[in-house]
């Protein structure tokens, strides 16, 4: 068995940095994600153990200081927080508060707002709740049932794939020709990357083991890439869910995680593999089975 790790995977530096933030405010005093800061359940434990609340809800906030996530919030929503005697925090991405950027000046010219993305992800969320009436789209027939406008101004969601957001664009332009469509893109240089390296990786696999939060979305685009050009791809949380049954001797294993997991649980991933890849090389040659050795390995170190 031979592991090879995407050339891009894992923690964007969005994420690492809301996290530090977080962890460096919390040193300071109590204080509460609003949502998710993210995806991934190893790293919300960890911030909570380090002093960070994270609640749905403002009005289960039992801090003064709120931290708004990497996936930002609209002006509206900060105002609201800020006028209920909240002291703020955004650990807004960057590239999150460039999309916002783009979405207003599309609007300042005259433009009607158009978002690909999941309408119900706190991201989309954030950059809808300034434009009421703007369309959220992420099918065909999405973007079927858009009315007409005179023109229209697009962005997308950062952690969507650039290959759909695309298409998306391409029909509405072919929707209404007569009118304007103007695309900013606005997905993030760290998922095109982690995109990018995903079709490599897989094109070039037998299997294909994706790691990440089962609620991360990029997490799971990136499973749905890879298995558009690898049939056995296995999405897991954590080294403890990988199965021996999933592998066979000689096989090509790409890894790959989403940008919300963080480094240790990629390593333990790979970690395991190479202990079933070992077992390839040493077992295989006695004409054992690679697969029933490894498991049992695996059962007896109690990695599974
Ligand atoms: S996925 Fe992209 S937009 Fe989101 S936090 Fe990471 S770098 Fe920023």
């Amino acid at each position: 068995m031979k592991i090879q790790r995407a050339s891009h995977l894992g923690w964007c530096f969005g994420v690492r940095d809301a996290v530090g933030l977080a962890k460096t405010h919390a040193a300071q005093g109590p204080i509460t994600s609003l949502g998710e800061l993210v995806h991934n359940a190893a790293v919300l434990e960890d911030l909570r153990q380090h002093g960070v609340m994270t609640r749905h809800d403002a009005g289960d906030v039992s801090t003064r200081r709120v931290l708004v996530t990497a996936h930002g919030a609209s002006r509206r929503r900060l105002e609201e927080l800020a006028r209920a005697g909240f002291e703020v925090t955004e650990a807004t991405c960057p590239l999150v508060h460039r999309a916002h950027a783009a979405l207003d000046d599309l609007v300042r010219r005259g433009l009607h707002p158009v978002i690909v993305g999941l309408r119900d992800h706190v991201e989309v969320r954030g950059l809808a709740e300034d434009h009421p009436g703007c369309d959220i789209v992420l099918s065909e027939s999405d973007v079927d049932a858009i009315v007409p406008r005179g023109g229209f101004g697009v962005v997308a969601q950062t952690t969507q794939p650039v290959a759909r957001v695309r298409a998306l664009v391409a029909r509405l332009v072919v929707r209404f020709p007569d009118s304007q469509v103007v695309f900013r893109d606005t997905v993030c240089q760290p998922t095109k990357d982690r995109q990018n390296a995903a079709v490599e990786l897989a094109r070039a696999s037998d299997v294909v083991v994706v790691v990440g939060g089962s609620k991360s979305n990029n997490t799971r685009e990136l499973v749905a890439t890879c298995s558009r050009h690898c049939t056995r791809v296995h999405h897991v949380d954590a080294a403890a869910e990988l199965r021996p049954e999933w592998f066979s001797a000689g096989d090509r294993v790409g890894l790959t995680a989403g940008t919300s997991t963080p480094d240790e649980r990629v390593d333990a991933v790979e970690e395991w593999l190479q202990r079933m890849a070992k077992d390839d090389v040493e077992i295989h040659g006695n004409g054992e089975h690679a697969g029933a050795a490894a498991a049992a390995r695996a059962t007896d170190s109690g990695a599974r």
